[in-house]
């Protein structure tokens, strides 16, 4: 065999161990570092991030992928694509435009940030509108020259290519535009490969995720007319045209391009790229990237089973040469596990974060030039680790595994249709002509967030803390009923974030130390680990809720997050199928939602914000997504009596091509975020009816500007031009956690206000 192996990586994560980016950058912006202190912390971080990567053996080690900010915005602003809102008079973009794209200032708003494909990393969406590209700057460049002078590495520069760039971006017609676009970027293109070249660059790495999703086969031509181009004009520079989080959808087109080498995902979506590969081979001389080692999640490899893998990619194809790699960048984990002292030595051992990926690279590409025998005990410590896990108590709760076989043989539905149901509550309820409600939360004033920190350091007992928690609810209970709300709820006082909080109390949820990973600009979240069977422990929300409910009259709606939001916003176990943890948390939840209708909590929302983001990227593989989504929300929700209300909440109007799986949720109520595109989502709903009940969000809650009564009633005027008026409810787009309480009170009331408007022409109407 004539293949030759190599270790790779792709990308690094950017915050350093312990978040130093992070807090660099926001010190910058607070005023507490200049300019020339923010690049020198920051370089140090880049430097320290190579070098770690070279340490630890890593062959081919990516320059270019570090940022200040994201790396599509840093793409665009190579470009000098910057926004006409924002002062610019071309050249290299200064840092002070950079972060104004990225944040807004006084004058202009940011640009919008996306999520990035299916992670929970988001991106600042390039605007192309009325822009004329020129290279500012060659960011590859430069950081190439700087990994060779300061410490004598021979970087890959990465980009992210051409096609996916323009996908990517926004403020031009696909349609009509797009050979435009591709005129005026790719001489930019050609120009940052040929410097590349002059410099004595061999190889870069062209990352086109977009090739993953299910694209039209004309587009196939767009992206061979873009690499036929660049291999004509810069003949003499290697490329690895690099794709991640799926299998490539036109296999066969995708792997003729005129590139040099094609890196694979064999994680995620490995079994149809690994079917493709069985099936048309791959060609000879060109290197393969296979991605082996999971970049998305935080487990440790089965090395030996890798190890197989990599074997039969090889044999499938003999004449590549193969680099060892990564599933995607490491910037989707966290930076190093060695910090996770206070987790179970089993928990502990089977964590991989970058640090330890880069290892496992490394040793998975020398037990395939230099044997097994040489990395043995690498081989021997992550099998241990695995197996210990597998073995583990916390992943073998028989109850858990046989109540999970048991729903997939159960319907999963409420006792009566919706029909039978809304007359019953409606009896059950007397709730007004459009009911207003709000969402969950409350303002987390810094009071609320320094007596959570006071309980958690131990300076205030329990009772102490309920005390407080407790004092807020009859506050806000109070607040709630002086304004006239219908439906209150008790603040959410007591929780942080709306995963967290229920994973702390379920067990087969992990909490860890530094598992801190960047969602967006300076943004870190720190994901709950589900590593176990997750259980129902006790119930997690009836103290605070049956409170609440004491104080007052009116019903208190309990407040839940639902099982899919818990699952697409944590690390999951990798030996189960997502579809099976999600039936685990489900359960647990249900058990909750039986237990707050139990202390008289009737009306109960399930949050589930996260549902549509989980949509997998191929469209074809929506349905299943959605059916097994609904089934597990459904689980939760379905045993209590026809007169409970069950409710659900999601943050977002994209509704359009889900509305089948949304209605088949089967929630009595829906509450949607919708004033930032009210016209949409109305329009959606003239194309399909709503027949459940259902409440538009009717102001923003992202701005602390306090909306009028008009601006209200036009938002609910429009809709119920498609709505029936008598399923629908008035409330805000989301919680109110991140408001002022002073806003808050008077938004609420403006809103309280709409709402008797219509009652009273309401009654005017039907008394004459
Ligand atoms: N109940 C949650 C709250 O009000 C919902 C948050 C969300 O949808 N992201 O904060
Ligand atoms: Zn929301």
């Amino acid at each position: 065999m004539s293949y030759t192996v190599k270790s790779g990586n792709l990308g690094y994560p950017r915050i350093g161990g312990q978040r130093e980016w992070k807090k660099a950058i926001e010190s910058f912006w607070a005023g507490k570092l200049n300019e020339q202190q923010l690049h020198d912390e920051l370089t140090q971080i880049r430097l320290n991030n190579l070098q770690q990567q070279r340490d630890k053996g890593i062959e081919v080690i990516p320059v270019g992928e570090f940022t200040y900010y994201d790396h599509v915005l840093d793409t665009a602003v190579m470009f000098g694509l910057v926004p006409e809102r924002f002062i610019y008079n071309g050249g290299e973009v200064p840092l002070e435009t950079y972060y104004a794209i990225a944040r807004g200032n006084k004058e202009a708003t940011a640009s919008e940030m996306t999520k990035w494909f299916n992670t929970n990393y988001h991106y600042i969406v390039p605007e192309l509108g009325g822009r004329r590209p020129q290279l500012t700057v060659n960011r590859p460049l430069a950081a190439y020259r700087e990994a060779k002078e300061k410490l004598g590495i021979e970087g890959r520069p990465v980009l992210i290519g051409l096609y996916s760039f323009l996908k990517l971006s926004k403020g031009f017609n696909e349609a009509t535009e797009w050979d435009q676009w591709v005129e005026q970027l790719l001489p930019l293109y050609v120009q940052v490969l040929k410097e590349l070249a002059a410099e004595g660059v061999a190889w870069v790495q062209v990352d086109e995720p977009y090739l993953v999703t299910s694209i039209a086969s004309e587009d196939i031509a767009r992206v061979k007319a873009i690499y036929d181009a660049i291999r004509r004009e810069v003949p003499g520079i290697s490329i690895l045209l690099q794709t991640y989080f799926e299998a490539v959808a036109h296999y066969e087109a995708v792997i003729s391009l005129p590139v040099d080498g094609i890196g694979l995902d064999f994680v995620h979506g490995g079994e149809a790229n690994l079917a493709a590969l069985r099936k048309f081979g791959f060609p000879a001389n060109k290197t393969l990237g296979a991605g082996i080692v999971d970049g998305r999640n935080i487990w440790r490899t089965d090395l030996y089973r890798q190890e197989e893998l990599l074997k039969e990619i090889i044999s499938l194809a003999p004449e590549a040469h193969i680099v060892v790699q990564p599933s995607c960048s490491l910037l989707h984990v966290p930076v190093s596990a060695k910090q996770e002292q206070a987790l179970t030595p089993v928990l502990r051992d089977a964590l991989a974060f970058a640090e330890e990926k880069l290892d496992e690279i490394v040793a998975l590409s020398t037990a395939l030039t230099k044997g097994i025998d040489s990395v043995k005990s690498a081989f021997e410590l992550n099998k241990a680790a695995v197996d210990n896990l597998a073995k583990d108590p916390a992943r073998n709760r028989a109850n858990v595994s046989e109540a999970v076989k048991k729903i997939a043989t159960e319907p999963a539905a409420r006792d009566n249709e919706f029909a039978i149901r809304r007359k019953k509550q409606k009896e059950k309820w007397h709730l007004p002509f459009l009911p207003t409600t709000t969402i969950g939360s409350f303002p987390q004033t810094a009071e609320v967030r320094s007596a959570r920190q006071k309980w958690r350091k131990g300076e205030w007992n329990q009772e102490q803390y309920d005390t407080f928690i407790n004092e807020h609810i009859q506050q806000w209970i109070s607040l709630q009923e002086e304004i006239g709300i219908d439906v209150l709820v008790h603040g959410e006082f007591e929780r942080t974030d709306m995963v967290e909080f229920f994973g702390e109390k379920l067990p087969g949820f992990a909490f860890t130390k530094g598992g801190w990973v960047q969602s967006y600009g300076t943004r870190c979240v720190k994901p709950p680990v589900i590593y176990g069977d997750v259980d129902f422990d006790q119930p997690m929300t009836v103290k605070e809720t049956e409170y609440a409910q004491s104080l007052t009259t009116k019903p208190v709606k309990g407040m839940l997050t639902g099982p899919i939001t818990i699952l697409n916003w944590s690390f999951v176990r990798s030996d189960l199928s997502r579809e099976q943890v999600a039936y685990q948390i489900a359960l647990a939840l249900r058990k909750e939602v039986e237990a707050l209708e139990q202390a008289g909590i009737e009306m109960i929302q399930v949050d589930e914000p996260a549902l549509r983001e989980g949509l997998p990227l191929k469209r074809e593989d929506w349905e299943q997504y959605l059916n097994w989504s609904v089934k597990a929300f459904r689980v939760t929700t379905s045993t209590v009596r026809d007169t409970t209300q069950i409710h659900t909440h999601m943050c977002y109007c994209e509704f359009h091509d889900i509305i089948d799986s949304i209605r088949a949720l089967d929630a009595d109520v829906i509450s949607i975020e919708t004033s930032r595109s009210h016209g949409e989502l109305v329009h959606s709903f003239e194309e399909h009816t709503y027949d459940l009940g259902i409440g538009l969000g009717v102001y923003d809650i992202h701005s602390p500007r306090v909306p009028s009564v008009e601006e209200m009633t036009s938002m609910v005027d429009r809709a119920l031009k498609v709505l029936d008026p008598e399923l629908f409810w008035i409330n805000p787009d989301c919680g109110l956690k991140t408001r002022g309480v002073e806003e808050t009170v008077q938004s609420l009331k403006n809103m309280v206000l709409a709402a008797q408007q219509y009652r009273a022409k309401e009654a005017a109407v039907s008394s004459k």
